[in-house]
């Protein structure tokens, strides 16, 4: 016997368009005549198939008592059974009638069972009903627009219900570019890229060679890609393609060229990057390039300021020749000797900084670290990094967890432009992890202007840890008609 898929539970009180959507959701048209008196109508089962998964369709609430102060109570018995067995309910409102006492007392009533729970405001047929819509947000569950009658918006409502029944990631396989499949434990692969003579092979070197390590061809390739395997503290670590780092171009161009060959290819297998930058030089052309060949493979990343020995030096030397002038000698006591002591050493790391975000912008979630592969100094650092954004890129928020943190933390009217319809978000949900993929269903026919995407994206690493990770969205478009009418 197969499985009996989950139960949609549906609830509301007379005349919001229960039945016609129970029409649409199942595709059929039901039969049952339900005004006719005498007809027990306890509860009407259909079934919703909808992207390769099933709903049971409960369409509950058949007979309304004449005394008012009973039609809750009567609705709620009459679906008690449904919502028991329900695996998420939905309340019907009306959007013309706005909240009425009875819809906030079912609402009530639904939260108390503890089950998922959504609203569909029925009868949404023009913008005026929309805005209409967007008060229903205060009965603090997801709110879904739609017209029964014609089908709109019945589409991301059940994209939704799919989410929030089978997890997000059902839908993860349409709406999202795919991601890498080594989710599952395993090594954590990083690749080491940059331009030629940063520092990647000494960085290399200083990585592995304080710990036991492992040379081993990649099966299925040529004999030159080899990758190391470090073990550290339990944990393996799998630097990729490691001949490749070592392997040196004999001209200038050639090994420019082969350092952007080598990074795309050490990205495509990769969860971690790390970007070598040489201090000494700054971020360069040539770097930003490979930056965001970073950027766009949906790698963590971390951004390794490499040879610092050498920048802090020329920035010791830089101060010491300042401070030989004449005014830098006027400051000083005569018997006082120029120091560059931890204010200035911290000073020269907060401009690197700065010089750095200026010029990696759209690596703004990347850690940055301040190392010398040559001495040593902090290397050994970058593996608690390495840790922190694989387990980033990794990290999978619920679903109630996001829809709670959108309700009551983020106003959206904030990241709106001023001249732009504004932006609501009924639900949003993590399609898949790899980088973090977050699937976003507004009241938007147009993509979201970028300024907004960053505005969401800010106010989200503020909630929650993406350290290194880049994360994206997706938006599920508002399309005008959806499931075909039951009656063709
Ligand atoms: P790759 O082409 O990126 O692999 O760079 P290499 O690792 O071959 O390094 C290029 C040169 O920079 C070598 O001469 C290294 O000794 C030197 N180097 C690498 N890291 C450091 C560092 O942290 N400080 C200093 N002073 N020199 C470094």
């Amino acid at each position: 016997m197969t499985k009996k898929p989950p139960s949609l539970v549906i609830v509301g009180r007379p005349n919001v368009g229960k039945s016609t959507l129970f029409n649409r959701l199942t595709g059929t048209r039901r039969s049952i005549v339900t005004d006719e008196p005498g007809i027990t109508r306890d509860r009407i089962y259909g079934k919703a198939d909808w992207r390769g998964y099933s709903f049971e369709i409960v369409d509950t609430g058949g007979i309304v008592p004449d005394d008012k102060a009973l039609i809750p109570t009567e609705i709620l018995r009459q679906a008690h059974v449904a919502i028991d067995k329900a695996a998420l309910l939905l309340l019907v409102v009306d959007s013309h009638a706005g909240i009425t006492p009875l819809d906030e007392e079912l609402a009530r009533l639904l939260r108390s069972t503890g089950k998922p729970f959504f609203v569909a405001v029925n009868k949404v047929d023009s913008p005026q009903q929309e805005s209409n819509a967007a008060n229903f947000h205060r009965l603090g569950v997801p709110v879904f627009p739609v017209t029964a009658e014609h089908g709109t918006g019945v589409d991301d409502l059940l994209d939704a219900a799919i989410a929030e029944v089978y997890d997000g990631s059902a839908l993860a396989e349409e709406d999202a570019t795919p991601g890498d499949t080594n989710d599952e434990g395993g090594p954590v692969e990083i690749a080491i890229i940059g331009r030629p003579n940063v520092g990647k092979s000494t960085l290399l070197n200083r990585l592995v060679g304080e710990e036991r390590s492992i040379v081993s061809p990649v099966p299925g390739t040529t004999m030159d890609t080899v990758d190391t395997e470090v073990t550290r503290d339990g944990r393996v670590y799998r630097f990729v393609d490691t001949a490749g780092i070592r392997r040196k171009g004999k001209t200038n161009l050639v090994a420019e060229k082969l350092s952007v060959v080598m990074a795309r290819r050490g990205l495509e297998r990769a969860d971690v990057a790390l970007l070598v930058v040489d201090s000494e030089q700054g971020v360069t052309q040539g770097d930003a390039q490979i930056a965001s060949y970073a950027e766009e493979s949906g790698r963590s990343v971390v951004i390794v300021m490499n040879k610092w020995d050498l920048a802090a030096e020329a920035a010791r030397q830089a101060s010491a020749r300042d401070a030989d002038t004449t005014k830098g000698r006027a400051r000083r006591r005569p018997d006082e000797k120029h120091k560059f002591d931890e204010v200035d050493k911290s000073k020269l790391l907060f401009d690197y900084e700065k010089m750095v975000r200026g010029k990696l912008k759209f690596l703004s979630y990347a850690p940055i670290i301040f190392i010398s592969a040559k001495t040593g100094e902090r290397a050994q650092k970058i593996y608690p990094l390495i840790d922190q954004v694989a387990a980033a890129r990794k990290r999978h928020i619920s679903t109630p967890d996001l829809n709670r943190w959108l309700k009551e933390e983020v106003d959206l009217q904030r990241g709106s432009t001023p001249k732009a319809r504004p932006v609501r978000i009924y639900y949003i949900t993590q399609a898949k992890t790899s980088p973090p993929t977050f699937l976003l269903f507004t009241n938007q026919k147009q993509p979201l202007h970028f300024s907004f995407e960053r505005f969401l994206e800010n106010q989200l690493r503020g909630k929650f840890d993406f350290k290194g990770t880049p994360v994206r969205f997706v938006q599920r478009l508002r399309k005008r008609e959806g499931r075909g009418r039951p009656e063709e």
